[in-house]
């Protein structure tokens, strides 16, 4: 499981991030839900060690990896925007971050090639990213981070580059690649719809800190404060 516990990040005058608890269960998926500012990404890359806490703690099952760096965490970023190198092949791609792990040349493109099946890529692994549309290239900057088999995948808003129909289909396939694997997703949106497709369990910020986590239904049937129940009536 992942636990934070008492997490706080301050930058100069601002805290960003105010004594936030949160458990996730391994091989759930949450998310972390809220307005822009509210502290989603800061919390996701303290988790991901890209960012440092001033105070609190980060446990990855039963290691304490508060002040480990990102590479020693069996956790994989994300990002909205898709970062893939374009002098190389979807399969490189996906196979370079194994090179860092240092898993030998054959089992590199083994794995990518299995890993391309999942998000079904499989017949893109020659292509060059420039070719790919946004769909496509956000599943193989999907497959890059699962092929290093990350205990937890850290997603920030990785379909808001997306247009609303891609967005919605990405949504569903997103839920059927986290059911493939055995990976804890934490992902990161400020968009309602997409966290009450997705989740198992949805964890709803507020100026640094969780107002309510819960089962999507919970949260809908028994909103805790006044500020979740404007946040839900509000249709982005
Ligand atoms: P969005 O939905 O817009 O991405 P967010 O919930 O991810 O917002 P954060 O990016 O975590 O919010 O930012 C939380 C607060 O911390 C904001 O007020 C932001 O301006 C501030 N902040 C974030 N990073 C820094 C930084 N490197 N230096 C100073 N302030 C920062
Ligand atoms: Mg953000």
């Amino acid at each position: 499981s992942v636990t934070l516990a008492n997490l706080t990040k301050e930058y100069g005058d601002l805290t960003a991030v105010d004594g936030l608890d949160l458990d996730i269960d391994d091989g759930e998926l949450l998310c972390l839900l809220g307005p822009s500012g509210c502290g989603k990404s800061t919390t996701l890359r303290m988790l991901g060690g890209l960012e440092t806490p001033t105070s609190g703690e980060v446990h990855i099952g039963d290691e304490r990896v508060t002040d480990q760096p990102p590479y020693d965490r069996n956790t994989s970023m994300v990002f909205q925007s898709w970062a893939l190198f374009p002098q190389k092949t979807v399969l490189e791609n996906v196979a370079f971050g194994l090179k860092m792990d240092g898993v030998d040349e054959e089992e590199r493109v083994e794995r990518a090639r299995e890993v391309l099946e999942i998000v079904e890529m499989g017949e893109f692994a020659d292509a060059d990213p420039g070719d790919l549309s946004g769909g496509q290239k956000q599943r193989v900057a999907l497959a890059r981070s699962l092929a290093i088999e990350p205990d937890v995948l850290l997603l920030d808003e990785p379909l808001s580059n997306l247009d609303k129909r891609l967005r919605e289909q990405m949504q569903l396939e997103l839920r059927n690649i986290h059911d493939g694997v055995e990976t804890t997703f934490v992902h990161v949106t400020h968009d309602q719809n997409e966290a009450f497709t997705l989740a198992d369990s949805i964890a709803i910020m507020n100026d640094g800190e969780i107002e309510q986590v819960g089962e999507p239904r919970e949260i809908y049937d028994d909103p805790v404060s006044l500020f979740v129940e404007e946040f839900l009536g509000d249709t982005n």
